[in-house]
C-alpha cells in the first residue's frame, strides 16, 4: 500500500476540447453562485471526434484512510518523516487547477477525506466545488469512506462503509455526486463478491490495479485487460465492465512530475533549446 498522495496521470494524451470559457472561475457561462443545470456523468464527457483515436487524460489520486500514519496525519500532512503525504494539499491545489481550464478533469475516491476537507471550506468554496461536480469536472469514483480491502472483510462491512461514504456524497452533492465507476486500484487481490456488490449498488464499471502478475501478463498478451465480468452465478444481469490499470496507480516511466519524483520535466517552451517534447513523445 505504498501511498501516493499525489497526482498521477491515468491515460496519456489528449483530445478533450470542450470549447467555451466563461468569465467566472468555473468557466461556466453562469455565475458560480447559482446552481448549474447538471452536466455531470456521461453528459459531462468531452465530445469525441469521429474516426480518430480519442484518448482521455484523467488525473487521479488514491489516499489511504490510515495506513502508516493516522487519518489526521495523512490529511494534514504531519509526521512527514514517516511518509510525505498531506491530502488537504491535494484537494486545495486540484480545485485551483481545475478552475484554470474547463477541459481538465479530476476523479476522487475516498469520501472520508472529502468530507474532512469540505467541512473546513468556506461557503464560497463549497459552491465552487458543487459547481465543478455539477459540470462533471470533479467526479467521484468509488466514493465509499475508504477503498476497502477485499480479502479479509465481511461483505456487510463493505456495504456499511459504502453506505456511509455514498450518503455523504448524496447529501452534499446530490445526483451529480453519485459515483458511476468502482475504483479498487490498491487492494491486494480482488473478490468476486466485491464485483457483485458494485453491480447491486448500481455502478456501471470497475477499475482494478493489483491483478495477479500471471493473470495480468496473460491479459496483456491476449488483449483482455477489459472484460465483462460475470460477478454472480445466482443473480441475473450481474455483468460488470471491468478494467485493469496498466501501471496500477503510477504514471508511465518518465512522466512522474511530482515533488517526490526524479523524472525530467516536460519542457515545451517553443524557443527553449532544452525543449524535449519530441523526445518525451517518442520515448513513451
Ligand atoms: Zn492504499
Amino acid at each position: 500500500m505504498e501511498n501516493r498522495n499525489k497526482l498521477f496521470l491515468l491515460l496519456m494524451v489528449l483530445q478533450c476540447l470542450l470549447v467555451g470559457t466563461g468569465a467566472n472561475p468555473t468557466g461556466s457561462k453562469q455565475s458560480f453562485f447559482g446552481r448549474h443545470p447538471a452536466q455531470c456523468g456521461y453528459e459531462g464527457c468531452p465530445r469525441v471526434k469521429e474516426n480518430m483515436l480519442n484518448v482521455h487524460l484523467v488525473a487521479h489520486t488514491h489516499d489511504d484512510v490510515g495506513w502508516l500514519k493516522t487519518v489526521d496525519q495523512y490529511y494534514y500532512g504531519s509526521r512527514s518523516s514517516i511518509q510525505k503525504a498531506g491530502v488537504q494539499y491535494i484537494l486545495d491545489s486540484v480545485i485551483q487547477e481545475l478552475l484554470k481550464d474547463v477541459t481538465r478533469r479530476f476523479i476522487f475516491v475516498e469520501s472520508a477525506f472529502m468530507q474532512k476537507w469540505y467541512l473546513e471550506q468556506t461557503e464560497e468554496m463549497r459552491e465552487i466545488v458543487k459547481n465543478l461536480v455539477n459540470e462533471g469536472r470533479l467526479e467521484f469514483i468509488g466514493g465509499a469512506w475508504s477503498m476497502n480491502d477485499e480479502a479479509s472483510v465481511h461483505y456487510q462491512s463493505v456495504i456499511d462503509q459504502f453506505t456511509w461514504g455514498l450518503r455523504f456524497l448524496n447529501d452534499t452533492f446530490g445526483e451529480c455526486g453519485r459515483p458511476k465507476a468502482g475504483w479498487q486500484i490498491d487492494p491486494f487481490g480482488h473478490s468476486r463478491e466485491q464485483g457483485s456488490l458494485f453491480v447491486q449498488m448500481g455502478y456501471d464499471g470497475l477499475f482494478q490495479g493489483r491483478l495477479d502478475f500471471q493473470d495480468k501478463s496473460n491479459r496483456i498478451a491476449q488483449q483482455t485487460m477489459e472484460m465483462m465480468w460475470k460477478t454472480s452465478d445466482s443473480l441475473e444481469n450481474s455483468e460488470l465492465f471491468t478494467s485493469g490499470l496498466y501501471y496500477i496507480y503510477a504514471p508511465p516511466p518518465g512522466f512522474c512530475f511530482d515533488v517526490l519524483c526524479n523524472d525530467d520535466p516536460f519542457i515545451d517552451g517553443p524557443y527553449s533549446k532544452d525543449n524535449n517534447v519530441k523526445e518525451k513523445v517518442s520515448d513513451s
